[in-house]
């Protein structure tokens, strides 16, 4: 520490390329600082540190990591508590461009895997961005010793070492009960739990936090379960939707996107006082939307789409500029060729010629001359020969009433089991649907991707860069993510950025290796090496990563141009 003191009076009013010099480790009385990257003046991405905690200062019990899951969410508790803390501390400008800014990868609703605070077996590691303190272009050295000398160290002191016990027991706690649910979930075959006294709304369509004065969940009766948790003396009870067909419907603004919205972010975790903690859909279920003009890499599109015009192949459809069906079929194809085993749609955001075709178009355009085979005659053998359900919104088309194993209805923000009312009337009023007698072909789309065609130079340099939640700058282009809606969190495109990074540093993706199988490995060592297995410099600060799940690392390869793909 007293060594970090004289180097910072020295380098005091010097240009800012001197703070360099600082680079390197220190002991203070309570932590380890280690100076990791040094930003090479005041307007650049700010400099990265590490704050290392033993565990004979702060002590991490050993039941609170003795699970991967446990011990992400005693992370994700230490991450918040820093967070909280520098937010107290006036986080002011102390000079030129970024100085004094302090920031950690703080965790937003959801509770995912994170590089920001890393519990290892001896200490625990908080990683942390700096913006070390000029005047112009000139070292400010009393700001740079303000903030290593006293600012981060309350910082520390308010967080991590003053957090209780009991905060972190009772995250915990969270993360043992959201482990019974998802396995209560799969042993009974439910792919979406949502817990009575659930706030499913949004408080704005910009904000994740809940809203205040929402409706709370109410299960159906047909759809109540309990579900025995620890940690509670109550069970929870709420609505439980099965494998199938599930079919939401309901009048305009009764609430069935932001009911479909809930599940699909209830593949991830939330935290105590979002909601939605007790909203939890099938880790494997895959939003399917429309995009069009989004890019296609050799996708077989077949089983949706046939003939089109100028004998364009849909076996291996391949586009620059995708219409909203076509698009939208490619979103289903890929989906399960990662594995995807629930579809979750909305009629919001579908091309309704991919979702339905009635009986006078179908007289008007003759078959023949359709080129699209509607989802709703392929979603039986989805669920029949493939194992793969639905959750679907559709409020404008009873089309779908014969096909739902489950139909529920939305009426002023509550639910309701209509399922037998839409089977009735679907027997009053018949429609007749052409059903599909060719065998859907289980003609999978397998790819392979060579990661050696990845196009990532731009100029000399290589450059792989994620901007924002939405976007990632490889080489010349861009691959644009706005639509990949169960990416969530600007550092699961950070670490998708890094993975497609390694990737192609390590010639990982091979002629061999399906883009499924590469995602199977990428996934194995993360669970085995953590996040940081793609961290571009080792036991540095990794840059501020989490999780992306397999899709949405798929989303990514599959929206990249001028990548070369083999069909498998
Ligand atoms: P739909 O898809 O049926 O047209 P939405 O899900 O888009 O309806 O909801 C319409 C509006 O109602 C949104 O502004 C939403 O935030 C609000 N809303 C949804 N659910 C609730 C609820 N449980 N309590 C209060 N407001 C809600
Ligand atoms: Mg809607």
């Amino acid at each position: 520490m007293k060594q970090l003191q004289s180097l910072l009076h020295h380098i005091d009013g010097k240009g800012y390329k001197a703070y360099k010099s600082i680079q390197g480790k220190y002991e203070f009385s309570k932590y380890q600082l280690s100076i990791d990257y040094v930003q090479g003046d005041p307007f650049a991405s700010p400099s990265k540190i590490r704050i290392i905690v033993p565990n004979h200062i702060r002590s991490i019990k050993q039941q609170w990591k003795e699970s991967k899951q446990r011990k992400v969410y005693t992370e994700d508790c230490i991450a918040r508590a820093v967070g909280e803390a520098i937010n107290k501390e006036s986080n002011q400008s102390r000079g030129s461009g970024k100085s004094g800014l302090i920031y950690i990868d703080q965790p937003g609703q959801e509770i995912l895997e994170r590089t920001a605070v890393q519990l290892n077996q001896n200490s625990t590691i908080i990683c942390l961005s700096l913006g070390l303190p000029a005047n112009g272009r000139r070292i400010n050295g009393r700001e740079a010793k303000k903030l290593f000398l006293t600012i981060l160290p309350s910082i520390i002191n308010n967080s991590i070492l003053a957090i209780k016990d009991e905060k972190i027991e009772a995250s915990v706690q969270l993360a043992d009960q959201h482990k019974v649910i998802r396995e209560k979930m799969k042993e009974n075959g439910w792919i979406a739990f949502v817990a009575d006294g659930a706030v499913l709304p949004r408080a704005s369509g910009i904000s994740n936090k809940p809203l205040k004065k929402a409706v709370t969940f109410q299960s159906p009766e047909e759809n109540r379960v309990e579900i025995e948790v620890p940690h509670r003396v109550e069970p929870l009870t709420g609505m439980a939707l099965r494998k199938g067909i599930n079919l939401i419907v309901g009048g305009g603004y009764h609430g069935k996107s932001t009911l479909l919205e809930a599940l699909e972010r209830g593949v991830y975790h939330h935290m105590k006082g979002d909601g939605r903690e007790y909203v939890l859909t099938d880790p494997d279920a895959v939003k399917i939307r429309a995009e069009d003009g989004r890019q296609v890499n050799s996708v077989n599109i077949s089983m949706f789409i046939n003939d089109l015009p100028q004998g364009q192949d849909t076996k291996q459809f391949t586009t620059e500029n995708a219409s909203g069906s076509t698009s939208q079929a490619t979103n289903v194809v890929e989906a399960m060729e990662i594995g995807a085993s629930t579809l979750l749609i909305d009629e919001d955001t579908s091309a309704t010629n991919f979702m339905i075709r009635d009986r006078r178009m179908k007289a008007l355009v003759h078959t023949k001359k359709e080129p699209i085979t509607p989802f709703i005659d392929r979603i039986q053998q989805l669920r029949d020969d493939l194992s793969v359900s639905t959750i679907m919104v559709m409020g404008g088309s009873g089309d779908y009433f014969d096909v739902a194993d489950e139909v529920i209805m939305m009426d002023q923000y509550l639910p309701y089991n209509v399922t037998k009312q839409a089977h009735d009337i679907a027997k009053d009023y018949p429609i007749e649907r052409q059903k599909e007698s060719e065998v859907l072909s289980t003609q999978s789309n397998q790819r392979a991707f060579l990661s050696k065609s990845l196009q990532v130079k731009k100029g000399k340099k290589k450059k792989i860069q994620a901007k924002g939640r939405q976007n990632i700058l490889v080489g010349n282009g861009t691959i644009v993510l706005d639509h990949v809606e169960q990416l969530v969190d600007p550092s699961q495109t950070r670490a998708i950025a890094e993975i497609i990074r390694h990737a192609e540093e390590q010639d990982m993706m091979t002629q061999e290796l399906t883009l499924s199988h590469f995602l199977y490995l990428v996934e194995k060592m993360i669970e085995e090496e953590g996040l940081q297995a793609f961290a571009p410099y080792k036991n540095q600060h990794p840059g501020d990563l989490a999780r992306p799940r397999r899709f949405e690392l798929a989303a990514a390869f599959n929206r990249m141009r001028g990548v070369k793909v083999v069909n498998k």
